[in-house]
Formats: structure tokens, C-alpha cells, sequence
């Protein structure tokens, strides 16, 4: 075991302060990773403030971070895939059964066992898991994925996350050329979002609460922007959407955007509101439209994504913040003033 300097909020009111945790020795087969750069999703934030004490209650001192970039600087005598020097990643999740159905077929999201990489139970150590805002993490090697050489680091970082939670509903639900996509709120998954739609060739629109954020849309590679609180302009998109991914964090009406479905059209919820949000059951029937879920991806996938990114130099637009600043990132996060991503620069801990 060894100490790693760390940031942790001590309860739900707490601002996140320095903090020293403990890491395991990397066992058989585990990699040491040094980490250099780690996203700030707004599920952080959710569990820091324990927004999500129904399903999932924090324990404190909680250490957040799930958007992993680092160096490989050990590995145990059985692991394969890594060795020191190796560029990495690690995202939401840190180990699963390996065994069960989900696992089976490459969804570790769904194990019943599966562990995440914060406040989760911690088998090696007791306690919960640490995770990214963090000078070092060790993860068992099933659960770190390679990073493509030609991705900034910095960039590459939010695809463990915003990445991955984007893309994955997208593939399934068959976003392709010809297709037409919304995607609500441009935060951090949206703007992933943008890029992905935009990359598999479908015609996307953003629908934004920040009319400041229009010419960004555009930018990012949507080919159109509405503000969604203009009625006029949502009226004219309705029945016309193969699919829409909500991002939104907030309580906010979703029969808006149900409505804006086309016949069989699918709005897939990615954002998670601590509210539970009003379905409307019209706004399903007619147009025998479907509401659902999704929650990040499989490790295959995430890899299959990234190395995507890689072949497409797609990375997050990050402002990348030193740790000292994370207080002021999350206060800013609430207000929607992300541009796109904040990226947590980790040498700013060690210095
Ligand atoms: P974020 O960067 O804060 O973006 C959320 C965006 O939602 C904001 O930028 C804003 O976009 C919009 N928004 C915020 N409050 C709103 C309100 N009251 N009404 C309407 N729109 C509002 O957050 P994020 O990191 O992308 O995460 C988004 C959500 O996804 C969070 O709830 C997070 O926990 C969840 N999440 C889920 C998964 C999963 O696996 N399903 C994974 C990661 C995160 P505009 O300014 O454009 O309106
Ligand atoms: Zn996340």
C-alpha cells in the first residue's frame, strides 16, 4: 500500500480540499497509472452534493473523477496488454464479475457485481473506491484501455465518459447518414454528442437553454441550433426526429422533446435529473415513439470508441483547469457555463 495525494469533500456541503488517500501495490494483474489529466462530469458533482442518495448514497470523504488519462509506471507480473511508459485510460468503471450474462456479452455497465471507479466498495482495500482527482490510480488490467497516440491527452480525457455515454446510444439506436438527430443541452456529453452524430453522417440539431451557445453549435458540427425556449422555433421540428439524446442534468419538460419524434422515433435519456421527470403517456402513443435509457458502454466498446476518435481526431473542446480551481469549475458547471469540458491538469496537485 502506498499514500496518493488526492482531492475529497467531506459531506455534502463540504467544498473538495486536499486530501491523502491510500493505493493498493499493483497485485498480479494490475497497472499503476500516474495520472496527468482527469475530466469534471457533472455525475461528479451529483454525487459529491449526494443528489443521488436514493440509488446510490455517497460515503464520505468521497474522491470523484472518472475521466482518466495517465501513464502506465508499473504493472503485475501477469499483466499482458500494458507495460510502463504506455499511454492509458480508465473511465467509470474499475472491475465486474466477469462471469455473468452482462459481462458475457461485453456490457460490464450491467454486471450486478460491477464496480465503479468512485465510491463504490472497495474489495483490495475495505472502504470505497478513490477515484480520478488523484496523482495515481491502480486498476486491474481488463479495465484500462488504450489511448490513440495522435489524441491530446487533455482532449482524449472527457471520451471516458462524455465519450463513450454518447456514442454507445448512438450506435445502437443506428444514427447513420440520412438520419435526423437531436441532441439536448450542450454541456459536456452534448458537445460529445455533436461530434459523434456529426462523424456517423446524420443531420444534427442542438437544442440549447443558452442562446450564447448557438454559434458553438455550428462550430462543433451541428447544422442547426435552436434555443429551446423559443416556442416558435421547436414547433417547427415537431415529428420530424429519428432519434434525440437528452443530456439535460436539470428538471426540465421532456414532452417537448418527445413531440418533436417521427413515427417510431427514439429519445434516449443519458442526462440523469435527481427529480424524477413527467412522461406524458399521448406523447408515446401517437407516433408509437419509445423513451430510454443509457448508461456509459462496455469496455470493448469504449475501446472500439476511442480508437474511433483516433481515426477521426475527435477529442472534447476542454478548458483545463489546476485542482485548486475545482470549487469554482463546479459552481460554474451548475450555472451551464462549460466550454465544453473541464479538464483537471493533475500536475497542478503534485506541484
Ligand atoms: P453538463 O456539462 O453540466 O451539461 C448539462 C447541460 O444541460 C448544460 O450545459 C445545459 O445545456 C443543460 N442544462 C442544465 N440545466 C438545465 C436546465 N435546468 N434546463 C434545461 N437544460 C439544462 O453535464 P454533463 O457532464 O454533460 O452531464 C449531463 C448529465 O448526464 C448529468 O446529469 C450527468 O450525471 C449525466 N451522465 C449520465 C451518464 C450515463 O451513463 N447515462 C454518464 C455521464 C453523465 P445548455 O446550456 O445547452 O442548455
Ligand atoms: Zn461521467
Amino acid at each position: 500500500m502506498y499514500n496518493a495525494k488526492a482531492y475529497a469533500a467531506a459531506s455534502a456541503t463540504s467544498r473538495l480540499a486536499p486530501y491523502t488517500i491510500p493505493r493498493r501495490d499493483p497485485t498480479a494483474h494490475d497497472v499503476q497509472i500516474d495520472i496527468l489529466f482527469c475530466g469534471i462530469c457533472h455525475s461528479d458533482l451529483h454525487h459529491v452534493r449526494d443528489e443521488f442518495a436514493s440509488l446510490m448514497p455517497t460515503i464520505y470523504p468521497i474522491v470523484p473523477g472518472h475521466e482518466i488519462v495517465g501513464r502506465v509506471i508499473k504493472v503485475g507480473p501477469a499483466v499482458t496488454k500494458f507495460k510502463p511508459g504506455d499511454h492509458v485510460a480508465v473511465g467509470c468503471m474499475v472491475d465486474s464479475d466477469g462471469t455473468c450474462p452482462s459481462c458475457q456479452a461485453g456490457l460490464e455497465q450491467f454486471c450486478p457485481n460491477m464496480i465503479l471507479t468512485f465510491n463504490s466498495p472497495d474489495k483490495h482495500l475495505g472502504g470505497v473506491t478513490y477515484g480520478g482527482y488523484s496523482e495515481s490510480i491502480v486498476v486491474d488490467e481488463r479495465f484500462v484501455l488504450r489511448v490513440p497516440a495522435n489524441l491530446d491527452p487533455a482532449g482524449a480525457a472527457p471520451l471516458q465518459c462524455a465519450g463513450i455515454t454518447t456514442y454507445s446510444p448512438m450506435r445502437r439506436w443506428g444514427v447513420t447518414q440520412g438520419k435526423k438527430v437531436g441532441v439536448v443541452g450542450l454541456g459536456g456529453l452534448g458537445h460529445m454528442g455533436v461530434k459523434f452524430a456529426k462523424a456517423f453522417g446524420a443531420h444534427v440539431v442542438v437544442f440549447t437553454t443558452s442562446p450564447g451557445k448557438q454559434e458553438d453549435a455550428l462550430r462543433l458540427g451541428a447544422d442547426e441550433a435552436v434555443v429551446s425556449r423559443h416556442a416558435d422555433e421547436m414547433q417547427k421540428h415537431i415529428g420530424s426526429f429519428d432519434f434525440i439524446l437528452d443530456t439535460i442534468s436539470a428538471d426540465h419538460d421532456i414532452n417537448a422533446y418527445i413531440n418533436l419524434l417521427r413515427l417510431d422515433g427514439n429519445l434516449t435519456l443519458v442526462g440523469a435529473p435527481a427529480k424524477p421527470l413527467a412522461v406524458a403517456a399521448f406523447g408515446l402513443l401517437f407516433g408509437r415513439r419509445s423513451l430510454s435509457g443509457s448508461l456509459i458502454g462496455g469496455i470493448a466498446e469504449t475501446q472500439e470508441m476511442l480508437d474511433f476518435c483516433g481515426e477521426h481526431g475527435i477529442t472534447a473542446d476542454v478548458e483545463v483547469i489546476k485542482i485548486q480551481d475545482i470549487n469554482e469549475a463546479y459552481e460554474r458547471m451548475l450555472r451551464s457555463d462549460v466550454k465544453y469540458r473541464f479538464v483537471i491538469d493533475m500536475a497542478s496537485l503534485k506541484a
